[in-house]
């Protein structure tokens, strides 16, 4: 994914205020059509097209003139929208070099003011099955408009809302520091994802130390669903830390029991493999009902006793509500199904493709604070569902 921020530092206000107007527009028109771009915007001096051309040369803009005169926000327009607003706010001064390309996020290194490194996940639902984004329009409450900017959207505050809860818990997860549009901000995690290491001091702790997590996952309450060896991270004191939080369901959703066997699953298979970590219990019969698990190592998922409630109570006191669970679960399921068959849909949306190729650049050139622009006037809009459009401040 191309993120040259280096654009950034030469965009004006009026460019700011132009690509939010598209972003607003978006929430009741795949393709806003310029007219209405113009009116959202109300430019002073006029100058909207002028200022549309030079987005569009910058591809935070896809031109449409299909059916009308109309454009639409591009990822890269979206992360800059969202990185603007959260340099803005303080949270970051600098953006550098990317971390992980996951199915479907990209995650940077960004820096603060006094040299802290954190890192930003932007996320990007449906760049890999942007198909069935498109087929799942019924679930959607009909927002077929703004589908990717709203599931995005939904990933990073249903992400950040558990990584907040799950550290207030005490479980090792990264520090939670800001949540915008797609965007989430956490601390930096030292070390590297499991499935990159080869050999550890004691395996046998660290499996433990694993298993121990999803089951304590389940007493709160909640199934992590993407629990494997990309996902945790280990660093040199073989500590671990969890990532990656978005297809989280509870306990008490319909396929509860098989998520949690499958989380399990991943986790025997893996130190089996790698480690060569021998069990009392093979991973052949997992869902058979004449499991012992008295006798075996595996958890049994209805002995635990779990709190339930977790979700709703906590979460939605973070502003993620029922309702946003429900539209990101109903999409993510077919995610998380699909991936069970591996086989990754390609994109068929031209900008994702041309984002694809990865540009990466030193903190230092990227210093965003004393070159951007004097910072926007606030204007702020609201989404259907009551969250805030914010630009800057
Ligand atoms: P996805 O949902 O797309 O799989 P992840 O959250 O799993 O995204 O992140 C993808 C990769 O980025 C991880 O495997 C890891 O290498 C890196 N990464 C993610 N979050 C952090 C973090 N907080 N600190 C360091 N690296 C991270
Ligand atoms: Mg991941």
């Amino acid at each position: 994914m191309k993120l040259n921020v280096d654009v950034l530092r030469y965009l004006s206000k009026d460019d700011f205020r132009v690509l939010t107007a598209v972003e607003m527009g978006m929430r009741n028109h795949e393709i806003v059509p310029a007219e209405l771009i113009d009116r959202i915007a109300s430019l002073k001096h006029g100058g909207t097209y002028k200022v549309l051309k030079n987005l569009l040369r910058h591809k935070l803009l896809h031109h449409d003139s299909s059916k009308y005169d109309g454009f639409r926000l591009t990822y890269l327009g979206y992360d800059f929208l969202a990185i603007k607003t959260m340099v803005n706010r303080g949270v970051f001064t600098a953006v550098g070099r990317q971390l992980g390309v996951g199915k479907e996020s990209d995650i940077f290194e960004v820096q603060q003011e006094d040299g802290t490194v954190l890192a930003m996940k932007l996320h990007r639902l449906g760049r890999t099955s942007f198909r069935a984004v498109k087929s799942k329009r019924d679930y959607l409450r009909h927002r077929s408009s703004y589908n990717w900017l709203y599931l995005s959207r939904l990933a990073a505050l249903k992400e950040f809302a558990f990584m907040k809860a799950l550290e207030e818990h005490g479980f090792p997860v990264p520090n939670a520091v800001d949540c915008n549009r797609h965007c989430v901000i956490m601390s930096l995690v030292q070390g590297y994802p499991l499935v990159q290491v080869k050999q550890l001091q004691n395996p046998a702790t660290v499996f433990e130390n694993i298993i121990g997590i999803v089951v304590r996952f389940a007493e709160h309450g909640l199934i992590h669903c993407d629990f494997n060896e990309f996902n945790i991270m280990i660093d040199d004191d073989e500590k671990i830390t969890v990532i990656d939080f978005p297809q989280m369901v509870s306990v008490s959703h319909r396929n509860a029991q098989m998520y949690f066997d499958r989380d399990v699953e991943c986790i025997f298979k893996f130190f089996k493999k790698r480690f060569n970590l021998s069990f009392q219990e093979t991973t052949n019969d997992i869902y058979g009902s004449d499991v012992d698990t008295d006798e075996t190592d595996w958890p049994c998922f209805s002995s635990i006793p779990k709190t339930a409630g977790f979700l709703d109570k906590e979460l939605a006191a973070s502003g993620f509500t029922r309702n946003d669970q429900d539209d990101i679960e109903k999409f993510i399921e077919g995610g998380i199904e699909k991936d069970a068959n591996s086989e990754d849909e390609e994109t068929d949306d031209e900008d994702v493709s041309e984002l694809n190729d990865t540009n990466v650049k030193s903190l230092n050139s990227l210093r965003l604070v004393e070159q951007v622009e004097p910072s926007l006037s606030k204007q702020e809009g609201e989404y259907e569902d009551g969250q805030k459009c914010e630009t800057g401040d």
